[in-house]
């Protein structure tokens, strides 16, 4: 395994709408591994692929110890419900947001053995699907603030929990 370099706005490489995986070879579980060492080590709630430079679908998520969620080809098949959130990206360093998230969250994707499976998430696990979904998209949250005042310098060394 290895920490890959977290790319950076406004590094024009967060901007790729990622292509689907065709096959979950050796070097896709390669590449997750690698991503969940760097989400790991970044102190991430998630990584997309996307966000080192790798345009595939792939994205890793892990809301608290021990629940760790792999994603391949995932896609939002329902959504429920608003409310504000405060959000913060690996690839936006020092800043975080205000902005509007979805309640509850359903997607489907493939798991690492390519099997086919359902999560359903609410509060930063929905949060955390809806913002690695984007990136796959070439979606920043940056995008989603409704003004410009929403986005905010993060202050002292307390960093937000960040994907
Ligand atoms: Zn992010």
């Amino acid at each position: 395994m290895a920490i890959r370099e977290i790319l950076k706005y406004p590094d024009p490489r967060l901007r790729t709408r990622a292509k689907r995986v065709r096959e979950i070879d050796g070097s896709i579980q390669r590449l997750i591994d690698d991503m969940v060492e760097t989400m790991r080590a970044a102190n991430g709630v998630g990584l997309a692929a996307t966000q080192i430079g790798v345009p595939l679908r792939v994205a890793v998520i892990e809301p608290r110890d021990g629940q760790l969620i792999v994603l391949i080809n995932p896609e939002i098949v329902k959504t429920s419900g608003q409310r504000r959130v405060e959000e913060a990206c690996l690839s936006v360093p020092g800043y975080w947001g205000e902005l509007t998230r979805s309640e509850v969250v359903v997607v489907r994707a493939l798991d690492r053995n390519g099997r086919e499976f359902r999560v359903r998430g609410t509060g930063l696990l929905a949060q955390a699907l809806e913002h690695e979904i984007d990136h796959l998209n070439g979606v920043l949250y940056i995008d989603r603030l409704d003004r410009p005042e929403d986005l905010h310098r993060v202050e002292a060394e307390a960093e937000e929990a960040a994907t």
